[in-house]
């Protein structure tokens, strides 16, 4: 069927699994893709241009603003992070659905540009302690780092009423079919729906 493509905002606190998760969503989703965002953070260590994100510096990011290349943009953690308008475009033309990791004021904006095409959902530790684990654990941030991005999560909070979806990521398998199975539902909502196949009511 075809069906008008959409894009998947996955949102949560630093830590909680959303790239874990979308990695594991575009491993067994030939009709997913992920948006890369261009950022004015600094490349850190094991990350990757064009994979991870398009680092640029200062002036870059405002041309891309000046020029209307952002479908959206937002500062956060002391630098800007902004999605293309024609990374969106040139997926959907593909036939594919777009995971985005973006923060709330992004997921927000999404939705109000994108309307139903934007899906949002929220993800959550299965508690606070477990959260500040996985932060410690995966060893990317200093412990000044991670109080602060802990703070700025109990800021966001108030804006998660206005996700479509929330999912606690405890099991990660769990939360990986759970997201699977909303995507998949969302494809078969009849306002999406394009065209019935070629000759159906032959
Ligand atoms: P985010 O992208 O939201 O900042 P990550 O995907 O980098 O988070 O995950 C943070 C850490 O938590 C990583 O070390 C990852 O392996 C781990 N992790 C993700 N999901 C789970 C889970 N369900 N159970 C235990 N650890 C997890
Ligand atoms: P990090 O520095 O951990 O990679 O990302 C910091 C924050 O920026 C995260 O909350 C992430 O979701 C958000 N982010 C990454 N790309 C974008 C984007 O294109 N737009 C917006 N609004 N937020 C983004």
């Amino acid at each position: 069927m075809d069906y008008e493509h959409f894009c998947i905002v996955l949102s949560g606190p630093s830590g909680v699994g959303k790239t874990t998760i979308s990695r594991r969503l575009l491993e067994m989703d030939d009709n997913l893709a992920l948006s890369i965002s261009f950022t004015t953070r600094k490349c850190k260590a094991g990350e990757i241009e064009g994979l991870h994100y398009f680092f640029v510096d200062e002036d870059k990011f405002e041309y891309l603003i000046a020029s209307r290349a952002l479908l959206e943009y937002t500062y956060v953690y002391g630098n800007y992070y902004g999605t293309a308008r024609e990374t969106l475009e040139c997926f959907f033309e593909k036939g594919k659905d777009v995971i985005l990791d973006i923060d709330f004021e992004g997921a927000l904006n999404f939705k109000r540009i994108l309307g139903p095409r934007s899906l949002l959902i929220y993800l959550l530790p299965p508690t606070l302690l477990e959260l500040k684990k996985r932060l410690e654990n995966r060893m990317r941030e200093d412990e000044k780092e991670i109080s602060k991005r802990f703070s700025e999560f109990k800021d966001e909070f108030k804006y998660f009423p206005l996700y479509d979806y929330w999912i606690i990521n405890d099991d990660l398998e769990s939360a990986v079919n759970d997201i699977s199975n909303i995507i998949n539902c969302e494809r078969m909502r009849i306002k999406r729906l394009v065209n019935l196949p070629e000759g159906f009511f032959k």
